[in-house]
């Protein structure tokens, strides 16, 4: 049998410079922990983490700490679950090893990587959780799937006619794919000039997601044109990227089925014209007032890897407040993957990813975008000098 010392220095030589899973138990303290479920703040809290996933989290005077377990104390920083951005993408811009690193070091433990040109990204993903290489949990999509000539038409990878969408996402689950990424729509100029176009057919769009669901995958569609978006909820969506120009009929039909939207302001603030970009926030801020769901998410990859955290005070600018900003991106993005009561939550039996940041989030959002200590699956990646 392999003694514990031999467990460790085996972890050691895979992850290279990362540290190694912590074969005992941890316990975090720190002077502040936020509940994001409820939207307390407990104080004078501990996380212990024991195999990968949370064994408490809450006050230290219940808490019962292993003595054997490694103590960490944060001091004055608020420990948070680890943050999800729903909409990346790891192979744009450095290498996918980099962005990677960059982005669990900003605190963001999951993301939904949503398309690439190749299939790079799904080694990437197996790499890491196998421990080989340090990132964020990957949930990947591969290949975009769009029309010949269209948004995500990319070294070619376009397709035509509903019998070759249908064959791109069995090929895309084939080759290991946890989500679909499907392209409906142009940009946000297009879509405001001409509300009712897209640029695929109907039967095109059903063919993809049907598809996708046959193989028990989810469907995210890049839609914003009002049309389109109305198209791809109706015809079984699961998920919203990019602010759109949604009507009222079809928020009831997301609020009613939980699709959620994934705004991404920040970059679309940096990346499409001013004015379409004001046109469309004042849409999804009257949709958010609506009730339509959030899942935070950044377009990664189009910004820098790493500044995920500035989407927090562009949601804040459309009426999302704190709470809900910092659900967005726990809570309600765990419940877009589909992985609620996994991540998101700092709880008994979820996985043990942890984050403290410096400052209250609830007064002040940019406290996001100071991470100091970052624990995924168990393993600290990330620890205050
Ligand atoms: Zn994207």
């Amino acid at each position: 049998m392999m003694t514990r010392v031999a467990a460790v220095c085996m972890a050691f030589a895979m992850l290279g410079s990362t540290p190694a899973p912590a074969v005992r138990a941890s316990a975090i303290y720190a002077t502040h922990l936020l509940d994001v479920r409820t939207g307390r703040t407990i104080d004078d809290a501990v996380v212990i983490a024991s195999g990968g996933r949370v064994a408490y989290a809450g006050a230290r005077s219940a808490a019962r700490v292993p003595p054997d377990a490694e103590r960490v104390d944060l001091g004055a920083l608020t420990l948070l679950p680890g943050l999800i951005d729903a909409h990346v993408h790891l192979t744009l811009g450095g290498t996918p090893e980099a962005n990677a690193r960059a982005t669990v070091e900003a605190g963001f433990t999951t993301v939904q990587d949503l398309g690439a040109v190749d299939e790079t990204i799904f080694r990437l993903r197996d790499d890491i959780d196998a421990g080989r290489v340090a990132g964020p949990r990957i949930l990947a999509a591969g290949r975009w799937i769009g029309r010949t000539n269209g948004t995500c038409d990319f070294s070619g990878i376009g397709v035509r006619g509903a019998d070759a969408f249908r064959q791109r996402v069995r090929e895309e689950i084939r080759r290991g794919a946890d989500v679909i990424k499907v392209c409906v729509s142009g940009w946000l100029a297009d879509a405001r000039r001409e509300p009712d176009r897209y640029e695929i057919s109907n039967e095109e769009l059903e063919a993809a997601i049907t598809e996708a669901h046959r193989g028990r995958r989810p469907a995210a569609v890049h839609a914003l044109s009002t049309a389109g978006v109305a198209a791809a909820v109706r015809l079984g969506a699961d998920l919203v990227v990019h602010s759109a120009f949604v009507d009222r009929q079809t928020i009831d039909r997301m609020r009613a089925r939980r699709v959620h939207l994934v705004p991404t302001l920040f970059s679309f603030a940096r990346a499409q014209p001013e004015a379409d970009v004001q046109a469309v926030e004042s849409v999804v801020r009257g949709a958010v007032a609506a009730g339509l769901p959030i899942a935070f998410g950044t377009d990664a990859g189009v910004i820098a890897h790493g500044r995920n955290a500035r989407e927090f005070e562009a949601l804040a600018r459309i009426g999302v407040t704190p709470i809900d900003a910092v659900r967005a991106a726990t809570v309600h993005a765990a419940r877009a993957l589909r992985l609620d009561g996994t991540i998101g939550v700092l709880q008994k039996g979820a996985s043990a990813d942890v984050i403290a940041v410096d400052g209250n989030p609830l007064d002040d959002l940019t406290a996001l975008q100071r991470v100091r200590y970052v624990m995924a699956r168990g393993v600290t990646l990330r620890a205050p000098q």
